[in-house]
């Protein structure tokens, strides 16, 4: 398969999407891996990653992305861009494997003082509910305990989990989906969805992110909301590390 040789190619990047806060300034930035073949051309993650969760390179691919965003963050940080926080999806075949808990740890803590380190938040999907959940509320303990890493939970509302988990799960973010989102203005129920989203976030203390905001129709709906963090095209597209810098300059 193409995808093995993504890495030893240096195929593989990342796109960096801000977050802002209601005052409109970016307080973060999720990071999203690319693949660039020169056959299939640009693949999208949501067809690749799937196939590395698959085949077990997702454990390889997923530490090749922590270890490009952790570089990243700290270069941001030497060079005056400071975030407040700094997102990387974590599959959950990688956040399972017996390595990653030593290996973040390894790698956190060679590149990253303590305050740094705390900026740093893994985004899991409802599908993790789906392991031993014990041993998954476990190592989300030990990272945040011995580095302050936070963890958000991503698409939230497309999965199965159930609110109990939810509770048991050390969160402090949740990011709602775009499916719910894009709903905003469209259909009856879809508003009410968002804002009971949007309360329960409030009652569980967690932080959220909306996530997919196109339409400045959207973004008045979750300010009324109450929402806190936004991201989406109607701010910008994932842009390259570069174009990141040029977006982060020309607004601060
Ligand atoms: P996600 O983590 O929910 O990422 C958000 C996706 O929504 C990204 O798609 C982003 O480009 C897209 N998006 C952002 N704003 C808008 C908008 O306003 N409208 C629309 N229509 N889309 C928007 P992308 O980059 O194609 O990634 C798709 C999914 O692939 C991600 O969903 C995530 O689950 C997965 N993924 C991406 N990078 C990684 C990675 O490094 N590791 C892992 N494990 N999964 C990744
Ligand atoms: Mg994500
Ligand atoms: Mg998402």
């Amino acid at each position: 398969r193409l995808l093995h040789f993504a890495l030893p190619n240096g195929e593989i990047s990342l796109d960096y999407q801000p977050q802002l806060d209601r005052a409109g300034r970016i307080v973060g930035v999720e990071a999203l891996a690319r693949w660039n073949n020169a056959t299939l051309g640009a693949v999208a993650p949501a067809q690749f990653i799937p196939v590395a969760e698959q085949t077990g390179m997702i454990v390889e691919l997923g530490q090749h992305i922590l270890e490009t965003a952790v570089m990243t963050l700290r270069e941001w940080h030497e060079s005056g861009i400071e975030l407040e926080q700094f997102s990387i999806n974590i599959s959950m075949r990688q956040f399972t494997h017996n390595d990653f808990e030593a290996q973040v740890r390894e790698l956190v803590q060679r590149h990253l003082d303590a305050r740094l380190r705390s900026r740093l938040v893994f985004e899991i999907t409802e599908s993790i509910v789906a392991e031993d959940i014990n041993r998954v509320i476990e190592i989300m303990q030990r990272l945040k305990a011995s580095l302050g890493i936070r963890f958000s939970m991503d698409d939230f509302g497309t999965g199965y989990s159930s609110l109990s988990y939810l509770t048991r799960l050390p969160l402090d973010e949740l990011k709602i989906d775009r499916a719910f989102v894009c709903t905003l203005g469209r259909q009856e129920e879809g508003p009410a969805m968002v804002a009971t989203i949007l309360n329960m976030a409030e009652v569980l203390k967690l932080k959220i992110v909306a996530e997919g905001v196109e339409t400045a129709q959207q973004h008045d709906f979750l300010m009324r909301h109450g929402c806190t963090v936004f991201q989406g095209f109607y701010f910008s597209a994932p842009l390259s590390k570069d174009r990141f810098v040029e977006f982060f300059r020309s607004r601060h």
